[in-house]
């Protein structure tokens, strides 16, 4: 499943060919995404992106007077391919991009096309503010943001009876935090899976709000090394390499401290620590 970092690297790699260009058209070949691919994206057609943000998982194009949606569900990508490139099996929508005129659509430059053999993938229109799209409404905390600190972590985690790991990963409060992540950064802070958030002191959330900025960052510096993708390729994109301290290293040594790493299951999802490192 891709997640924030696949889709923050997707955002940089698609932006310098979006931004400022007209899209020409919208094909769709499959509307039964995750939900209905409305008839209104084709709406598009003839305006201007000004903006490819992220909120969360979504990627928003901004099109002035409306934002298109873009969410990859389970198995989704997007990759630039050239005009007349025939579409596969599992290629649902087609944006057509033009010049970067103004005015009128302009020559077919690229099509940025989403794949998504599962279908849990969403493509959206709305013409309010992102924030008030129901599917956004409700989203956390950006964790790469300068508001997510230390204290801020410390005031989400006072209420409630969670243990930190499930926290991390409750979109409604952070957004963005995978079980991969979730798991390397509590070893970066040294803290366990199991600790209840509401009794992490203020210097232990400043360690985990570090460790978790430095997860996704440098999964975003790993996923960026592949950026060329975006254009031309036809190769499918895998997971970033980056280097577990223990996410999937069961009955490993720790590279820290030598101690075997664990594996537990939590809010039915499996969490590996290290039992020397993190108290
Ligand atoms: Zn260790």
């Amino acid at each position: 499943m891709p997640e924030l970092p696949e889709i923050e690297v997707t955002r940089r790699g698609i932006a310098p060919h979006l931004v400022g260009r007209t899209i020409a058209a919208v094909t769709v070949r499959e509307p039964r995404l995750r939900w209905r691919v409305p008839g209104s994206v084709r709406s598009l057609a003839g305006r201007k992106v000004r903006a490819v943000a992220r909120r969360g998982k979504y990627l928003l194009l901004d099109c002035g007077d409306g934002h298109l949606i873009l969410h990859l569900g389970m198995s989704g990508s997007l990759r630039f391919v050239a005009p007349g490139t025939i579409p596969g099996k599992h290629d649902h929508v087609d944006l057509v991009v033009g010049d970067r005129g103004g005015g009128a659509p302009g020559r077919t430059t690229r099509i940025l096309r989403l794949r998504d053999p599962r279908r849990f993938g969403a493509v959206l229109w709305t013409a309010k503010p992102p924030a008030e799209h129901a599917l956004l409404r409700h989203l956390g905390i950006e964790p790469l943001s300068r508001a997510f600190d230390a204290g801020r972590l410390h005031a989400l985690t006072r209420a409630g009876r969670l243990q930190i790991k499930p926290f991390l990963m409750d979109g409604r409060r952070i957004v963005g935090i995978g079980n991969i992540y979730a798991s390397e950064s509590l070893f970066l802070a040294s803290i366990h899976p199991r600790t209840r958030a509401s009794r992490l002191s203020m210097q232990r959330c400043a360690r985990l709000v570090g460790a978790v900025k430095d997860t996704l960052r440098t999964a975003i510096r790993a996923g960026g090394s592949s950026l060329r993708d975006f254009v031309g390729s036809d190769s499918a994109r895998g997971h970033f390499q980056v280097r577990a301290w223990v996410y999937g290293r069961e009955g490993e040594d720790c590279r820290r401290c030598g101690a075997q790493i664990r594996r537990m299951v939590q809010g039915q999802r499996a969490t590996f620590y290290c039992p020397g490192c993190q108290r």
